[in-house]
């Protein structure tokens, strides 16, 4: 079997996510037939860095013996099982450990199948919570500008990025919307620190106006991924958290993407020393095996809704595959690895390595800004670098870089103009000077004219 011959049966019969499809008329897709640690290997004898972590969920290669073999043995033991009314020991074992790891006081999990529908929860949730409470005028939820949540319904509301939202508007609820600490925009001079607190006075605003009838803020601590991975700093979060309490509004924490060492911490939250009131995780927890997502919160919320039957109380919220014990040991199997093999603290060599591997483009004239939040690694493509004019999305210069780079054994997938690593762990410093010089190739072809 060949690239084209599983690529003709596929554009037959299938409508990829995220993707207009008339581009396959002219871009090939990628038929990968196995994996093995950072790399994909295709049906033509072709192999390619997975750079951006298969979506944001691979965190320790693909077909890791270590997980690999936990998966084995649970399969032989229970494949899956109802999780209201009955329980199983994956689960068990997942949420004492997830309670152990994620800040006081979240003590509770909540899981679903996928990371929207685990802000779907926590939406429900935080405004359930204050309906239980007698407060059921407080349904509305503040959102940062470029923030993205996930495509169902409920977190596009609450999301902003125009090219996901846009067309289905009239659809949706509105949420506040406040302006992004993006530390991309800030004054020559001016440091992260000092912009990030200078984009709260708008937080403090939309508070101050809105917070009566305000059920919780949503943000994306340290970085907004979707958006181009626009990057903020951790005091930013601690001013948050210090106005939600003054206020009477919950925090909820979409850590999705940035969850389990992303940003070089294990989460996010913990760099401003903040707990919010619901840590939504999922992508990273089964490190890109099994789909699962949990929302974690506090005993006092899941306090509020503990009560006789008939008062109606309860939240009655499910998804079928809710829990499920495969992905759980998945879970596990994961964080025994977090353990043993001293990730985080390994991490920060492969993060100087990526930030040291691409210094010299500072200097590319069409490289606006390099970013970096721990294993996060960006590079806006400008067209103009002095005043940062950007180039119109309309010219796809990130999806040349793309095809640039699927010929040189790596897969980048620019969102717009904003070239980025996001590896698996386990990547080397030879790998990470590999794609340096792949996407200094790929923006000097893209930014050629
Ligand atoms: C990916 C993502 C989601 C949505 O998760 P899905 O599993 O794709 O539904 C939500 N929030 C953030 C920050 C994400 O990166």
């Amino acid at each position: 079997m060949t690239n084209d011959d599983l690529n003709q049966r596929d554009l037959s019969v299938l409508w990829h996510p995220c993707t207009q499809m008339k581009d396959h008329e002219w871009l090939p897709l990628v038929p990968i037939k196995r994996g093995h640690g950072v790399w994909l290997y295709d049906f033509d004898g072709n192999r390619y860095i997975d750079a951006i972590s298969s979506w944001w969920v691979n965190l320790f290669g693909h077909a890791n013996p270590r997980i690999n073999q936990a998966l084995k043995q649970q399969l032989d033991e229970l494949e899956h099982v109802i999780l209201a009314g009955f329980s199983h020991k994956p689960v068990v074992e997942l949420s004492e450990r997830l309670v152990e790891i994620t800040p006081e006081p979240l003590r509770r999990c909540f899981y679903a199948d996928n990371g929207s529908s685990a802000v779907e929860v926590a939406l429900k949730m935080s405004y359930h919570y204050w309906k239980n409470q007698g407060k059921p005028h407080k349904r509305h939820f503040i959102t940062l500008s470029q923030s993205y949540h996930g495509e169902t319904l409920g977190t596009l509301g609450v999301g902003d990025v125009a090219l996901y939202k846009e067309t289905y508007r009239p659809l949706l609820m509105e949420a506040i919307t406040v302006p992004s600490p993006d530390c991309f925009n800030r004054e020559s001079g001016e440091s992260w620190e000092e912009y990030s607190r200078r984009q709260f006075q708008h937080m403090e605003s939309a508070l101050e106006r809105h917070h009566a009838d305000t059920a919780a803020v949503i943000v994306e601590p340290l970085v907004q991924c979707a958006a181009g991975m626009r990057m903020y700093h951790p005091v930013y979060l601690e001013l948050l958290r210090e106005a939600c309490d003054r206020y009477g509004v919950h925090l909820i924490a979409d850590e999705i993407a940035v969850g389990f060492g992303r940003t070089g911490t294990m989460f996010a939250c913990e760099q401003a020393q903040i707990a919010p009131d619901f840590l939504c995780l999922s992508k990273g927890i089964t490190a890109g095996y099994l789909p699962l997502a949990a929302v974690l919160t506090s005993e006092e919320v899941y306090q509020a809704f503990y009560d006789d039957y008939d008062t109606l109380r309860a939240f009655l919220h499910s998804h079928s595959y809710t829990g499920n014990p495969l992905a759980c040991r998945a879970a596990l199997a994961t964080l025994d690895i977090f353990k043993q093999d001293q990730i985080i603290s390994r991490n920060r060599q492969t993060a100087d390595a990526m930030a040291k591997a691409v210094e010299h483009l500072a200097d590319h004239p069409h490289v606006g800004e390099i970013r970096q939040t721990g294993m996060i690694l960006a590079m806006e493509m400008v067209k103009d670098k002095a005043t940062r004019e950007p180039y119109p999305w309309q010219e796809r210069r990130g999806l040349r870089v793309y095809q640039h780079a699927l010929t040189r054994e790596a897969l980048l997938r620019p969102l717009g103009n904003v070239v980025y690593f996001m590896p698996p762990y386990v990547i080397s410093e030879e790998q990470v000077k590999h794609l340096a010089l792949v996407a200094e190739e790929g923006i000097n072809l893209a930014t050629a004219d």
